[in-house]
């Protein structure tokens, strides 16, 4: 959705609308993580304008299918992900970006012009929330190193314990020993 910078009331602009999923899933396609978002993105925010800056708080919820990273297969789930997103004008961002912002100053983007597409922050946010790994299951246990079979379903007939690597062996020791 596109908001006209100065449409923005005093008191901030409440938005409840829905994104369409192809909006994220053009950009997720050329991601090779094989998500993809299967329903609606409902959006719920507040935007507000203070001096030149653009706050947008409030989260974004849809469905989304994930690979697992251990057995590969698809899985759904339901995402929730909150919005906290302060926008400034492309000047004063370069300004600040040469003295360095601080840790939490990070979800900060800049603008130009009078209008600010929300599709663009969806998309950043949505990035920013991704987990780095995505497990179908507390306990999944993945696919067996050596043929492949899917260990969820069953052992297959490979031996149990592979050689290991001395130095791996000693890792397994800190860790452990540490936890
Ligand atoms: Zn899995
Ligand atoms: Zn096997």
């Amino acid at each position: 959705m596109k908001i006209n910078i100065a449409d923005i009331p005093r008191d901030g602009l409440k938005l409840d609308f829905e994104e369409r999923k192809e909006t994220l899933n053009r950009v997720l396609e050329r991601d090779g993580r094989g998500i993809r978002v299967t329903g609606p993105i409902g959006c719920h925010l507040l935007v507000k304008r203070k001096a030149a800056e653009i706050s947008i708080a409030g989260y974004m919820e849809t469905r989304v299918s994930f690979v697992c990273s251990l057995c590969l297969k698809r899985f759904e789930r339901d995402v929730h992900w909150d919005i906290d997103y302060t926008l400034v004008p492309e000047q004063r961002f370069v300004e600040e970006k040469e003295r360095e912002l601080a840790p939490d100053e990070l979800d900060v983007s800049f603008f130009t012009g009078d209008v600010i597409d929300t599709a663009d922050i969806l998309m950043e946010e949505f990035f920013l929330e991704m987990p780095i790994r995505f497990i179908c299951r507390e306990g999944c246990k993945g696919l067996c190193p050596r043929c492949g079979a899917d260990l969820n379903q069953g052992e297959c007939a490979c031996p149990r314990e592979r050689p290991v690597d001395p130095r791996l062996a000693k890792l397994k020791e800190l860790k452990i020993k540490s936890s």
